[in-house]
């Protein structure tokens, strides 16, 4: 490992370590590691429902796709008791598959393996078969397809979310689409500190008070660990 990436992932852990509200933001990039392909590439997953096209199949099973040190870094940082909220755009279920508690998470693009009531907008596993909300509500895709509205709860809450941090980290997002390029901006406003860890270029780039171009299994685990040494956990 260069000095100079040493050093960064020292002044991360540090960040993370006198942070008082941290608040995590995750896309497509976090997921490639797992074997995932890119939503956002030419036929990628989100370019296609842009254009109104059911996902490609991804070559095997949706449960089939594993969490990786990535995700499971991000559980770390839920159960030192770190992180007050992570909001993805991930629709892979892997921060749930993870150990994410689902009253941390927003997904903002919804969830594949997940219905959603169209009253009460709770999420049910496709897998129970069911077809009607115990409200009474009926089930439906919770996958938010391209010109659909956000689901509201999991919108509202990333917004108030970004708002209160005081460190907002992006992981292997471009950070290009709302209200994705929303979250760093309310957090900036707020007088937050921005680290941003994408293999690409942002447009928040110039903001971030450490940037990663690196792979996020190469910086976000080494990141967590230096912080559970500051913490005295390890
Ligand atoms: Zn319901």
């Amino acid at each position: 490992m260069g000095k100079d990436l040493e050093e960064r992932i020292e002044a991360f852990a540090k960040l993370l370590y006198r942070s008082r509200y941290l608040v995590f933001f995750t896309g497509a990039g976090i997921s490639t590691e797992s074997g995932l392909p890119d939503f956002r590439g030419p036929d990628g997953m989100w370019t296609r429902q842009e254009k109104g096209l059911p996902p490609k199949p991804v070559g095997k099973p949706w449960d089939a796709f594993k969490p990786n040190p990535g995700h499971f870094a991000i559980v770390e940082l839920q159960n030192v008791g770190k992180l007050e909220f992570l909001i993805s755009q991930n629709v892979d279920n892997l921060h749930l598959k993870s150990g994410i508690k689902p009253e941390l998470l927003a997904e903002l693009h919804g969830n594949i393996t997940k219905l959603r009531c169209a009253w009460c907008e709770k999420t049910v596993d496709r897998s129970t078969g069911k077809t009607i909300c115990d409200c009474g509500g009926s089930l439906g895709p919770s996958l938010v397809n391209f010109g659909q509205p956000l689901p509201e709860k999991d919108l509202f809450l990333s917004y108030e979310h970004s708002r209160k941090c005081d460190l907002l980290v992006v992981v292997g997002s471009s950070l290009v689409v709302t209200p994705a390029a929303d979250m760093p901006e309310e957090a900036l406003r707020h007088s937050a500190k921005l680290v941003i860890l994408n293999q690409g270029k942002t447009p928040f780039d110039r903001y971030a008070h450490i940037r990663f171009f690196e792979k996020i299994g190469d910086v976000l685990p080494k990141a967590v660990s230096r912080l559970k040494i500051l913490m005295g956990l390890e």
